[in-house]
């Protein structure tokens, strides 16, 4: 209890944030003559994963609070890594979690415009062509302690850099041969300003404008212009551009923008025992380390769907985690607990057997059945009950049952009682074996008393447990998760081996009905969804969404 209303006391106060502070300054002195304007800018080379959702929720609340517009920009100015099928995740993505931008651009469609722009620069003296190969431009550039060094090129004249930039663009020279450079100021303690490359050469296809270019924008000159032609106002981005801000700036003040946009900077969304890199997944789904993007193991929006996760979930997670200037890493418990508040009102409970045992009530009918009334959720009286069949003949968890209890351990063990889930108090009389000495079978007997709903209240047992009724269960695969990157001896994250367990198991009839997609509780086991991709007619796969038990503190 104590635990849920910090909860909600700290997503109050994230609902405003410091970048919401400079927007209200903003509004109150006009800044801006347009509406507040945020973009989210991916860079198509990979599917999205959770720490991408923080920026997405971020840019379109923002731009819905103050009725203002958010675009999705493809950042396609790298041409090799791109492709078109991150394209369409990434739409599917962003609609998923439940926004609709105003706009959608690619970054690749200015590419015109930015190379007039570039023309502007090199006739106002502000960018010069340079011969200098990519390692002598690093030995150039200095050091953190040390000035750089001038190009030798650096004083080329007007003209003759007009030419060689056009003859750059004719493609007459290979890839490094040639970069054009902002000049700005080799001796900047900042060593962004130290006249930074803003377009290289490379004669590689690009997925949009094909053949077309053959020089492409740096990202730090390409970015503000994006945001500028756009007429974003607040372009917000993570920490790690801050040191870029002033070349952000410069590059719209030299072009003399009227009402430039301004960078804001943010703290990344870091989460315990995963990884927040596209490189480093792309890496994985290369390695057939897992099976694929959409792997529900997977950080991605895509995993994480798949894994069961709703929208809303992810977005009351965003909210939770709120927007500061200060990197930190947040525990993944946070997250399984916005999933578990999410659905513990929304899906029906049903009873499912991971590991079978099979249990026999001896003093129970042959050639009977009977059906018990069980509740659909414990959190929701109005989602009513079901009938589940019940005879002589059951099936319990292996883990349910112990030979040799250890202290405090209520459920199955011989000579001891428990309770069947709404059903009867049954008590272990006989353990079968198989010549190995593997425990194939429990003998029971029940008691016809102790019914579920007649009241029965002679004697109390400690330990409740679920079964299903072997002559109607039906067999479904279950896979369980564990963390995808688990803590080594010298607390280094590395992929965790066992981060799938598969099971056959037997559940209620009515989960052959599961469509795909459909989320229930598996009583005692935790939240489930019928797998998007290999549920059918036939086959019955269920992806655990999260464990019952919250391990989240704040
Ligand atoms: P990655 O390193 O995973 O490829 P990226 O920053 O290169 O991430 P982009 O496609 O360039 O990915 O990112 C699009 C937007 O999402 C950027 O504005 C970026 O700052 C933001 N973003 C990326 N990762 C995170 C994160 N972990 N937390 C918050 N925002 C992020
Ligand atoms: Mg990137």
């Amino acid at each position: 209890m104590a635990e849920k209303e910090k909860v909600e006391a700290s997503s109050e106060y994230i609902s405003s944030n410091f970048i919401h502070n400079i927007i209200e300054k903003d509004l109150e002195n006009q800044t801006y003559s347009g509406p507040v304007y945020t973009r989210f800018p991916p860079e198509p080379n990979g599917y999205l994963h959770i720490g991408h959702a923080k920026s997405i929720c971020l840019n379109f609340t923002t731009a819905q609070k103050y009725n203002g517009k958010c675009n999705l920009r493809f950042d396609d100015t790298n041409p090799v890594k791109e492709d078109t099928e991150y394209v369409e995740s990434i739409k599917e993505d962003v609609k998923w979690l439940g926004f609709q931008w105003d706009r959608l651009i690619f970054a690749s469609d200015y590419f015109d415009k930015m190379y007039e722009y570039a023309v502007e620069l090199i006739k106002k003296g502000k960018a010069f062509v340079c011969d200098l190969s990519a390692e002598e431009i690093r030995q150039y550039r200095g050091t953190l302690t040390e000035p750089g060094k001038e190009s030798p090129y650096r004083y080329r004249t007007v003209e003759e850099n007009l030419e060689l930039f056009e003859k750059m663009r004719q493609g007459l020279y290979k890839d490094g041969e040639k970069v054009l450079r902002a000049k700005i100021d080799m001796s900047s303690p900042n060593i962004n300003m130290r006249d930074p490359v803003i377009y290289r050469i490379a004669h590689a296809e690009h997925h949009n404008t094909r053949n077309k270019w053959c020089i492409y924008p740096m990202y730090d000159y390409a970015h503000p212009l994006e945001d500028a032609i756009e007429g974003i106002t607040h372009s917000i981005c993570t920490l790690e551009f801050e040191d870029h801000r002033p070349l952000y700036d410069w590059v719209l003040k030299e072009l003399e923008w009227k009402e430039p946009p301004q960078q804001i900077e943010f703290a990344r969304l870091n989460l315990t025992n995963t990884v927040m890199s596209k490189r480093y997944l792309k890496a994985l789904v290369d390695n057939n380390d897992v099976e694929g993007w959409d792997d529900p193991r997977m950080p991605t929006i895509a995993g994480l769907r798949r894994r069961g996760y709703t929208p809303e979930s992810i977005r009351d997670f965003c909210e939770r985690i709120g927007v500061s200037k200060a990197n930190s890493t947040v525990d993944i418990a946070l997250l399984e607990h916005c999933i578990r508040e999410d659905l513990k009102d929304k899906v029906e409970s049903r009873m499912v057997v991971l590991n079978p045992l099979k249990v026999v009530i001896t003093n129970y009918p042959e050639n009977f059945s009977e059906e018990m009334e069980i509740e659909n959720s414990k959190e929701d009286e109005t989602k009513g009950n079901r009938k589940v069949s019940f005879s002589r003949e059951l099936y319990v968890e292996r883990d349910d049952f112990m030979e040799i209890p250890e202290k405090k351990y209520f459920r199955l063990f011989p000579g001891n009682e428990v309770r069947l889930k709404g059903a009867y108090f049954i008590t272990c009389n006989e353990v079968i074996k198989d010549a190995d000495g593997n425990v194939t079978e429990l003998r029971c007997t029940y008691d016809p008393a102790t019914r579920s709903g007649s009241g029965f209240n002679a004697r109390k047992v400690k330990g409740t447990i679920h079964w299903v009724d072997a002559r109607t269960a039906v067999k479904v695969k279950v896979r369980n998760y564990g963390y995808l990157m688990i803590e080594n001896e010298k607390g280094e994250y590395v992929l965790n081996p066992n981060s799938m367990e598969t099971f056959e198991a037997y559940a209620e009839p009515e989960l052959n009905n599961a469509k795909a997609g459909e989320r229930f509780q598996f009583f005692r086991n935790g939240y489930y969804i019928a797998d998007e991709k290999l549920t059918n007619d036939k086959n019955k796969v269920f992806n655990q969404i999260v464990g019952l038990k919250s391990s989240w503190k704040k």
